[in-house]
């Protein structure tokens, strides 16, 4: 699935139907969760289920009806992610919070799936044709979609943001370009100091503009704060500065997005097979610093990529459980304990790394221990791997 994003310039009057739209959506969305939780205790409620009762609510609140019908059954369908969801957390036994799906008050998007809006032939216009009055939208962004057959889009978004709405447009088109071998595999682990850390020992940074604008950002949620007044109705100036943060928040969103996508990329291309650490879930859950949130935010966001080009490029990814990867030797797989703030690993065997290269390696070496952990990828499939060469795995073997 492909997912473009256009800015919409239009009227004021068509923002606020664009604003009526997500509130008519979030309405069906949580009055079908009302629905799900009070029936579900007599019977078996499924999607099916919570699409019956729209025809029921648009007759009760009329205003309903002004969505298009198949976005109206979207947002069922949203509801019914949600409970799944939830579900799915307590088949498994997740750890933590299972996700109990809880009622929207602040949605910022609606979509409709394949009608209900109509693109303009030169694919510059959007025009919604519902009873919510959005009309025609201008599509302003570099993506062209005249490249791709109205039939394959099959969901289109339209979203709120701080500096603007957007469309989103989902495309069901699979993309895949494979590359020539490059005979090389790495293993990376997520850097305290560093975005992260390769098996080769290479540290790639994040970079000065990020670490920049995440400071502004940091300084004008702590003004923020300043300006919150606790049980009281909130300034003129509050509502300011929230704007602001907003703004700010957007932007250092977009600026780790390009960071992500692009170290990903590079990786991938250079690389035959790429293993990354997933994240602790106790880190996710647990912790409270900002600084470590945001971290383990782009990291996430970081391997989704990864997963993203290594599926378009033909490339192996794989990623491991990280438990052991700092502490073991990579060399001789002695445990060699650890502070956090020991940045280098030292073994009696005489091997000295870096605490970062030394995890990385020993994340590698999870999915290619030795040859006898080849084969087992190849019966997986990846017939790429075939071309990684006999000596890059004696080096890690050996
Ligand atoms: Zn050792």
């Amino acid at each position: 699935m492909l997912v473009f994003e256009f800015k919409c310039k239009a009227t004021k009057q068509q923002y606020q139907a664009i604003d009526e739209a997500i509130r008519i959506g979030q309405f069906i969305r949580n009055k079908c969760l009302r629905y799900w939780m009070d029936a579900s205790r007599e019977k078996k409620v499924n999607y099916a289920v919570l699409c019956q009762i729209i025809p029921d609510l648009c007759k009760e609140f009329p205003f309903a009806e002004k969505l298009n019908s198949m976005a109206r059954q979207a947002s069922a369908e949203r509801t019914w992610f949600a409970v799944s969801r939830f579900f799915d957390n307590c088949k498994k036994k997740v750890p933590g919070k299972k996700g109990y799906p809880k009622f929207k008050k602040h949605s910022r998007s609606v979509e409709y799936k394949t009608s209900g809006y109509k693109i303009s032939d030169e694919r510059k216009y959007l025009t919604i044709t519902d009873k919510t009055g959005i009309g025609k939208l201008k599509l302003i962004g570099s993506h062209n979609l005249s490249f791709y057959d109205n039939k394959l889009i099959k969901r289109v978004r339209l979203i709120r943001r701080a500096d603007g709405y957007y469309a989103q447009f989902c495309i069901d088109f699979s993309r895949e370009e494979l590359l020539p071998s490059t005979g090389k595999i790495v293993g990376i682990d997520v850097g305290i100091t560093s975005f992260y850390t390769d098996s080769n020992g290479n540290k790639v940074d994040n970079p000065k503009y990020l670490r920049k604008s995440e400071k502004r950002l940091k300084k004008a949620q702590r003004r923020l704060s300043k300006r919150f007044k606790k049980g009281k109705q909130q300034s003129k100036r509050y509502h300011k500065q929230r704007n602001k943060v907003a703004k700010i928040h957007l932007k250092v969103s977009r600026q780790r997005k390009d960071f992500a996508v692009k170290t990903a990329k590079t990786l991938i291309c250079s690389n035959d097979a790429v293993v990354y650490e997933e994240l602790k879930i106790k880190n996710m859950v647990k912790n409270r610093k900002l600084s470590k949130s945001i971290s383990d935010a782009s990291w996430s966001i970081f391997t989704n990529w990864l997963d993203y080009f290594g599926k378009i490029h033909g490339r192996y990814v794989e990623s491991v459980a990280p438990h052991f990867t700092s502490q073991n030797c990579s060399t001789c797989g002695e445990i060699v304990k650890k502070s956090l703030s020991v940045r280098t690993h030292i073994c009696s065997c005489g091997c000295v790394l870096d605490r970062d290269e030394n995890a990385a390696v020993n994340i590698l070496r999870k999915v290619f221990p030795n040859t006898a952990g080849q084969a087992g990828i190849y019966a997986q499939g990846q017939t790429d791997l075939c071309l990684i060469s006999e000596s890059l795995l004696d080096k890690l073997t050996g």
